[in-house]
């Protein structure tokens, strides 16, 4: 059995894991000050040679993203952290900004030395608002004992730190959407290219990173390379938080290498609640196509999961047992999405829409077999013709769940109603 790495969870146990002295006690803030006497472009090539990547969900190299930003020219350049979280299922940067929010911060202040950023932002959902009281009580403490502001650590390096609560728009997740909403506009994706490293926020040069990709930088310079890397598989490095939620007897965040499986986690969960079988589960939220039982030994790393068919996503893992029927979690999911479609683009604000009522209509009873025909034509107008990734995520669950379970469709078909008993699920009202 794989054991757990806590790393970026090792202190959310003790008292008042939150606050400066704490992080400080636990060896919080020694990287940064060996942070500031590396050249910036050391720590550039340390976190490129660590491996690590995005753990917002892309996993796009977070080492070559900065490496991205064009040469220093004077003028600013930025460092947006993205803590918008809110796919459905993922809910691993809120317990981090919550538990350890030093370790954020810290990692904000080597990622900027790094970059060559004056100012960086954290961009929050807006409907937390508990941890943005968290958020800006520990940024307080950081200026006061003199990690933020002017020459820091009398390094020379200036960096001030502003928190930035969002409206609670899923869209906002979506970088270029984040900072068209962190500049005043209505947030709504912009076209890429350009990318946010070369023109992001005021078109500056500008690095977008998840909480827990920069969360992770701190350990990385403290521990080195090595450590890193010897952690996960041949491509997808270091240790990862993965959110087990759902029908499990111990639901929560479990940090492990990348590369574990879902039945090794399960064994440190406690299994499937008592009495019931794993029926379907997403690998990396609710964008991400469904796996079955036969998954359960797929390594949760970014290339095993797409080699299966899916994509590790935000490591989101909701489980879901035989009392559950899949169409109404499919239904579930896509109203999350029509509601959230930011409307910009044809194809993924008239498609969610017509994807619940299909949904709901077989939900119901209501739906003919050619109804399930046109959930599917209806997921190939949206997936691949719209403008962001929202259109194409919207689709996952449904395409996946139609060639895994057509036989529950079929059944509400031909049966003109739901054949489970939805208060045995429990999951759903
Ligand atoms: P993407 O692959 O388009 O981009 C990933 C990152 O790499 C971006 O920061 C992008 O700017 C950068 N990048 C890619 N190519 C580049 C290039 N040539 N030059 C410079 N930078 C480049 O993915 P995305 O649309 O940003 O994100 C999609 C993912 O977001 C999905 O896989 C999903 O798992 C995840 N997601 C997460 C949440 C959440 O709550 N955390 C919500 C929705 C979706
Ligand atoms: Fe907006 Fe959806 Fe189009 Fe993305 S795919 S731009 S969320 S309408």
């Amino acid at each position: 059995m794989t054991d757990l790495v806590p790393v970026l969870s090792a202190t959310w146990g003790s008292e008042q894991s939150w606050s400066l002295d704490t992080y400080t006690d636990a060896g919080g803030y020694a990287p940064l000050k060996k942070a500031l006497g590396m050249e910036p472009g050391d720590l550039i090539q340390a976190v490129k040679d660590s491996g690590l990547r995005g753990r917002g969900g892309a996993g796009f190299p977070t080492g070559m993203k900065w490496g991205f930003l064009p040469p220093d020219d004077g003028g600013p350049r930025y460092l947006v952290v993205n803590a918008d979280e809110s796919e459905p299922g993922t809910c691993k940067d809120i317990p981090t900004m919550m538990s350890a929010p030093h370790a954020l911060i810290e990692g904000v202040i080597i990622t900027s030395f790094a970059i060559g950023c004056n100012h960086a932002f954290i961009y929050l959902r807006g409907e937390v608002v508990h941890v943005y009281r968290r958020l800006l009580q520990a940024v307080r403490e950081a200026y006061e004992a003199g990690h933020l502001g002017k020459d820091i650590h009398g390094s020379g390096f200036d960096l001030d730190v502003t928190v930035h609560a969002g409206a609670g728009a899923y869209i906002c997740g979506e970088e270029t959407a984040l900072l068209d909403s962190l500049e005043g506009r209505r947030g709504q994706p912009r076209l890429k290219p350009p990318f946010p490293a070369v023109a992001g926020l005021y078109a500056r040069p500008t690095v977008v990173n998840n909480v827990e990709s920069v969360a992770s930088v701190p350990a990385i310079v403290d521990k080195g390379v090595e450590w890193f890397t010897a952690m996960g598989t041949e491509r997808s490095k270091g240790m990862g938080l993965f959110s087990l939620s759902g029908h499990v007897t111990r639901p929560g965040q479990y940090e492990a290498p990348l590369g574990i499986t879902l039945r090794e986690l399960l064994e440190l969960a406690g299994g499937i609640r008592e009495g019931h079988e794993l029926k379907f589960w997403t690998p990396g939220g609710s964008s991400t196509p469904i796996f079955t039982q036969d998954h359960l030994d797929t390594p949760l790393d970014y290339e095993s999961v797409g080699a299966a068919g899916s994509m590790l996503g935000t490591r989101a893992l909701q489980l879901f047992d035989d009392t559950t029927c899949v169409v109404r979690a499919v239904t579930r999911w896509t109203e999350f999405y029509k509601h959230e479609s930011c409307g910009k683009c044809t194809p993924c604000r008239e498609g969610t829409y017509w994807l619940t009522q299909i949904l709901k209509r077989i939900e119901a009873g209501r739906g003919t077999e050619a109804d399930i025909q046109q959930l599917l034509d209806t997921c190939d107008s949206i997936a691949g013709r719209s403008f962001c990734a929202l259109g194409d995520g919207a689709t996952s669950s449904i395409i996946s769940s139609v060639t895994l379970f057509r036989e529950e469709y079929e059944a509400h078909v031909e049966q003109g109603g739901c054949p489970f008993d939805h208060a045995a699920s429990a999951l759903f009202d």
